[in-house]
């Protein structure tokens, strides 16, 4: 498992297992429209501004080339192959498992234990798209080392960079959020995120919960001595209690302070911002292969029920064990 592809699988794999109909309809539909690019040599994607017609082209370049990778763009234009005339992009949001910033996992590459958290953070994120956002038509894309989500919802295509950045900062707990208030005797007062089971706040103080969690201890975080760290992690229980007050007077108000803005800089790290924000991406093309580990990029139907190592394995890799 999750050895890197010969030339020779390659070509079985392209010429015996893939489909056009394993590409989801989203790209399908829209193939003509794309940017696609391809790795050939397992030196990235050099091959860019790549253009096609129809399927037809796309599945004759696919069975002749049998790439190390190829990727399609997250945007649509008039003119893929100069990248110009943007229509628009999609909203991406990418979990990779080798840079979960609180891996429980420490191989080198990825395996099932890794993956398996990565799709428990998907997971997360796609409940707060739909029930915070209310945003429909997502997608999810099982990348080969991790997922990608890509929401197809009309209200976000046409959206700049900037309120991606601010989408992406809500569904991952970026930001602490901080309330003060004047109450009905004029005094000012403030809130705790844990305090309020609602909207943001409760996104962050999920994802908080989260982090701390699974913190291994090992990780670095600013202001927070090895020793306070050892004493979070005795007193963790507590959160996943949601006993945060409790915990809050333990270790210390000053000390939590300092422990909330270190775990929301974590929270920023459970997804790769430089692709939510980037409208002019290539991702991983759904029916790939993914030659580095042999796993095939597929398209996500159900999650709960989704197991990449069942469902994402190529021929040539069961043959072979
Ligand atoms: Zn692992």
């Amino acid at each position: 498992m999750f050895q890197e592809a010969t030339a020779e699988d390659r070509r079985k794999y392209y010429t015996m297992e893939w489909k056009i109909e394993r590409i989801p309809d989203f790209i399908r539909e829209s193939i003509h429209l794309r940017e696609f690019g391809f790795d050939h040599t397992g030196q990235g994607p050099n091959d860019r501004y790549r253009f096609f017609r129809d399927e037809k082209f796309l599945t004759k370049f696919m069975k002749y080339r049998a790439p190390y990778a190829a990727y399609s763009s997250v945007a649509l234009y008039d003119r893929p192959w100069k990248r110009e005339g943007w229509r628009s992009s999609e909203l991406v949001f990418d979990v990779d498992a080798k840079d979960i910033p609180v891996r429980q996992c420490k191989c080198d590459n990825v395996c099932e234990k890794c993956l398996d958290q990565a799709k428990e953070i998907v997971a997360m994120i796609i409940d707060t798209l739909e029930d915070d956002l209310g945003l429909r038509e997502i997608h999810v894309i099982y990348s080969g080392r991790g997922y990608h989500i890509r929401v197809l919802d009309p209200i976000i295509l046409k959206s700049d960079s900037e309120v991606r950045s601010q989408i992406l900062k809500y569904v991952i707990g970026g930001d602490i959020p901080r309330f003060s208030y004047t109450d009905f005797e004029g005094r000012v007062r403030s809130l705790d995120h844990f305090m309020v089971p609602l909207g943001y706040p409760r996104v962050f103080t999920e994802r908080s919960r989260y982090i701390i969690l699974h913190l291994n201890g090992d990780e670095k975080i600013e202001d927070i001595t090895r020793q306070t760290m050892n004493k979070i992690l005795e007193y963790r229980d507590l959160i996943g209690a949601d006993r945060w007050g409790e915990f809050r007077d333990i270790i210390g108000p000053r000390v939590y302070e300092r422990l909330i803005k270190g775990i929301a800089k974590l929270n920023l790290q459970l997804v790769d911002a430089r692709v939510t924000v980037d409208l002019k991406r290539i991702l991983r093309l759904p029916s790939s292969l993914h030659s580095k580990v042999s796993m095939i990029c597929t398209h996500v139907e159900d999650l709960e029920s989704f197991d990449p190592l069942r469902d994402a394995v190529p021929d040539f890799v069961k043959e072979k064990s």
